[in-house]
């Protein structure tokens, strides 16, 4: 018999942090808080192996579940001294979701299960409070009825509205006829019978009584987690962030406490360190009489919980080091012993009952980069960890937030400020202003850049959450659920912009007497807080010395080398900044792509749509200079380093002049009619160019191509030499299927060396010669192509479009839709598949070692940059990931984790 339920609490715990596949984050989390002694609410939590018998069979608990929660329930009982559904001394229950990575808000829970007409004159009895219970009662039928009764049963409101929202206008409309402010005036009287309407609504809205049956809520809301699981929000999310779908949800059953008993309560949510900025300071909000979700919803802006988290939104308020000292204390006190036993920072929650604490949730914070890279730097320098814990703190992803842009600072200084809110998520971004998640995705679909400003951070807007350049709120505190999300994104975000009033019907928004529209411009400073009018100029950020220290320690335990893919002397220069170690990729043909390129370009036409050797060798002869001056300058700057340089691997359809001024010009220079010019291109037309006349084919069919980029190479190579300097080239050959292929181009290549050497009297000019492998055939046959290949580079672009028969320009128009439909958990393009494409390339490093042990391997696709692949890499044996500049940092920081973890 399969055991589903594991119970947590101080008399009794089965799991601890080490099984979160099993129990989810929070409730193995849960166990190892209980165990360490903390004061943890007794509860269970039911596996996320159940959840995924659960959809087994067809979303029905398995036979022994039933049996499993009501043994684990009278163990809650016996210790709390209460019983579930009891009409004295009535046990209530939370149901919260827990997946083995955190999704913040992205799935459902359930407060306050047990709750009915036995139960409540119970509790108004115990608690002399009646408020209180008619207040605890409202919440659970607004939640139960969403979660259980409509999301759950994937019901469609036929209004569009929904019953929570329902619920909600009429604790709106109640509120604004008897002038109640907040929730806490709402009288006894009135609770009770806003509670009484609500099951009326219910009833009506839904046609289903809200059920007065403990052990009917309690089932009801386990089988609802389970379904979230397989919630939109949490589909998209985990779309997003990359987690399998059979990973489930565990559920967590926990005995209530209550932070809305009155005055001596509360509920609040910290950080054990600052998450915006890594501060070695207690960082955290709460609020008096209220529920957790007051705190995550953003309904009210939350208290500070010290003097280190007062801001210009909540200084008024006071904080719980103020309010309740012994219990801010007793507060701290955990937080020692969360850090010093976890060694990270971590994210928790409380709630303060009559004057008791208790520690619901504590999990490792999200947090920006800047956060990540100085909580590492500051750990491993207190000896909290060793070096390499440290390197594996960052996720390498995030250093593109560490290099992002900032607002200007000097232009900053005299822009118009808008409002202020608070620093939610780092860096700068400017964009259009969009009013819901819809706009923002559909806005930024044609290209747009948008800054999607809403009421407040609700997790329904993860879509446009992640279309936009930015996130802006006018509630909400610093741990609102999207505020989680947004940081742990590293996108730039401002919360609690309270100033702002927002219609978005209109789609206005009102900044005091300042009127702003859709589409206007405005620019964040999500590291101040601060929005500004207009689009501002951006600023890359100052190279910071902590990151340079951390990635030299980073470097030190790397094995791979890190190149880079650039194809100018001036990208050369800025790759050497982020620390390239030689380039792995110059794409001869896109010297014709930039700027300053016509005149080449037209050259290059010149000689594709030639006719005879002889009209080709006119238009190579010309070509020649630019090319060999181009590959002159970048092995310069790449003095003493590798530098692999393609030959010529040109889609020709994309090279064939278009408008008829340029056809012309090309039927001039060749001294023919535009007639023969547009033949010709015509004969060039393929159906699969991708897969056309490209790569070495190109130079099987007319080697003076070959011979002239050779010749150029080695010219500038042996001028280079002649003035003191040490060019490493190494010539690859692209698009390969056949060892033929490379003794052909082979040859040629060793006679140009052979003539050069002769040409300008010098005895040696090192060079290495060698193969992309692109194609499924090439990896297949490596052990041939090694016979004449002294390295080999991955293109796993094209080895990813062969192997899947995906075309890389076409996989726009289905893609979403493969990971929609979870055939694909990412795009192989950008992420390695490694089942398949590395298959390929675990054989040809076999292969090819076989026949040449000391091979060397690299990879130039664009995974290169990505820390999965990276890792791949890494255990496939390769020497060096190849990447454009700004990704360095990125494949230099998972090399190093790679070599660490492996
Ligand atoms: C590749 O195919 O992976 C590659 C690097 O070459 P290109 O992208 O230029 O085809
Ligand atoms: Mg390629």
């Amino acid at each position: 018999m399969t055991k589903y339920i594991y119970e947590f609490g101080p008399k009794r715990t089965e799991g601890d942090a080490t099984q979160k596949n099993l129990l989810g984050g929070k409730g193995a989390n849960l166990a190892e808080m209980a165990t360490l002694g903390l004061p943890v609410p007794p509860g269970f939590t039911i596996s996320t192996e159940c959840c995924n018998h659960y959809f087994d069979l067809g979303k029905r608990f398995p036979d022994t579940l039933e049996v499993e929660v009501t043994c684990a329930m009278e163990n809650i009982e016996k210790q709390m001294d209460m019983k579930f559904g009891d009409k004295n001394n009535p046990l209530l229950v939370s149901c919260r979701s827990g997946a083995r990575s955190s999704m913040p808000g992205m799935m459902e829970t359930i407060l306050n299960v047990g709750l009915c007409s036995t139960t409540i004159p119970g509790l108004i009895a115990k608690t002399g409070n009646e408020w209180f219970v008619f207040d605890a009662y409202r919440r659970l039928i607004m939640m139960y009825s969403d979660v259980v009764m409509e999301k759950a049963e994937q019901i469609k409101p036929a209004d569009g509205m929904g019953i929570r929202l329902h619920l909600e206008m009429m604790m709106n409309n109640l509120k604004n006829d008897k002038g109640y402010d907040n929730d806490t005036d709402i009288s006894t009287e009135d609770m009770k019978t806003l509670c009484a309407r609500f099951k009326k609504k219910i009833h009506e809205y839904l046609n289903v009584e809200f059920p007065d049956d403990p052990q009917e809520q309690l089932m009801g809301a386990i089988g609802a987690v389970f379904k979230s699981w397989n919630g939109r929000r949490a589909l998209s999310y985990r779309r997003i962030e990359h987690i399998p779908d059979n990973w489930g949800t565990a559920v967590n059953v926990q005995t209530m406490v209550f932070g809305n008993m009155g005055e001596t309560s509360a509920t609040g949510v910290a950080f054990s360190r600052d998450p915006a900025t890594g501060n070695n300071t207690f960082y955290g909000e709460w609020l008096i009489n209220a529920q957790g979700e007051d705190v995550v919803a953003g309904i009210r802006t939350p208290n500070p919980l010290n003097n280190d988290t007062k801001n210009s939104q909540n200084r008024h308020l006071p904080s719980l080091e103020e309010a309740m000292p012994k219990l801010y204390a007793q507060l701290f006190d955990i937080r020692n012993i969360l850090e010093a036993h976890y060694r990270d920072m971590q994210d928790i929650e409380f709630t303060i009952q009559e004057g008791h604490l208790y520690m619901l949730q504590c999990r490792v914070g999200k947090r920006t980069a800047t956060a990540a890279l100085n909580m590492a730097m500051d750990m491993y320098e207190q000896g909290m960890i060793d070096e390499k814990t440290m390197v594996c703190r960052l996720d390498p992803k995030v250093l593109d937030d560490l290099l992002h842009p900032i607002v200007d600072p000097a232009v900053e200084k005299t822009a118009v400020k808008v409002v202020e809110g608070l620093p939610a998520g780092p860096g700068g971004a400017w964009g259009q202003i969009v009013f819901s998640s819809e706009d923002a995705v559909r806005w930024a679909k044609s290209d747009k850049r948008v800054i999607l400003v809403r009421e407040e951070t609700n997790p329904e807007d993860i879509e446009g959450m992640r279309s936009a350049a930015a996130v802006l709120t006018a509630r909400g505190g610093m741990t609102s659920h999207a505020a989680l999300v947004a940081r742990g994104w590293g996108k730039c975000c401002i919360v609690g912009a309270g100033a702002m009033k927002i219609n978005t019907e209109t789609k206005e928004l009102r900044v005091g007497s300042r009127v702003f529209h859709e589409g206007d411009f405005i620019t964040l400073n999500g590291t101040k807080g601060v929005v500004y009018e207009g689009r501002l100029k951006m600023k890359d950020a100052l190279e910071n010395p902590r990151f340079q220290q951390f990635m030299t320690i980073a470097d030190s335990f790397r094995t791979m080398e890190v190149r880079t893919n650039v194809d100018t002397p001036e990208d050369a220069k800025i790759a050497l900044g982020f620390g390239a170690q030689g380039i792995g990729l110059f794409r001869t043909e896109h010297m014709f792509y930039g700027s300053d390129s016509d005149h080449p370009l037209f050259l290059l036409r010149k000689m594709i749509l030639s006719k005879s050797k002889e009209e080709r060798q006119v238009a190579l002869d010309e070509l020649f200079p630019f090319v060999k001056q181009e590959i002159s300058a970048t092995l310069l700057v790449m003095d003493n380093l590798p530098v692999t340089l393609r030959l010529l691997d040109p889609p020709l359809h994309e090279f064939v002049p278009q408008s008829l001024e340029n056809q012309q010009e090309i039927a001039n220079a060749l001294g023919i009619d535009l007639e023969e010019v547009l033949k010709r291109s015509a004969l060039l037309k393929e159906s699969n160019p991708m897969i056309g006349h490209r790569g070495v084919r190109l130079g099987i069919t007319f080697p003076e191509i070959t011979r002239m980029q050779v010749t150029a190479i080695f010219e500038a190579c042996a001028e280079l030499i002649q003035t003191g300097k040490h060019p490493l080239p190494e010539i690859m050959v692209p698009v390969t299927c056949n060892e033929k292929e490379l003794e052909f181009t082979h040859k040629i290549v060793n006679e140009c060396h052979g003539a050069i050497l002769n040409k300008y009297g010098i005895q040696a000019l090192p060079y290495q010669f060698g193969t992309m492998i692109e194609i499924p055939r090439a990896a297949l046959i490596a052990d041939k192509m090694a016979k004449y290949a002294q390295f080999f580079s991955f293109g796993t672009n094209d080895l990813t479009q062969m192997t899947f028969g995906f075309s890389r320009d076409d996989i726009g128009s289905f893609m979403n839709d493969y990971i929609d439909n979870a055939i694909l958990s990412f795009d192989p393009f950008e992420t390695l598949d490694q089942e398949a494409v590395g298959s390929l390339i675990e054989i040809a490093v076999e292969r090819g070692r076989k026949t040449r042990p000391d091979i060397k391997l690299g990879i130039c696709g664009e995974h290169g940059g990505d820390p999965a692949s990276v890792m791949f890499c890494h255990r496939a044996g390769l020497s060096y990931v190849s990447c454009s500049p700004y990704r360095i940092p990125i494949a230099r920081l998972a090399a190093a984790q790679a070599a660490i973890l492996n």
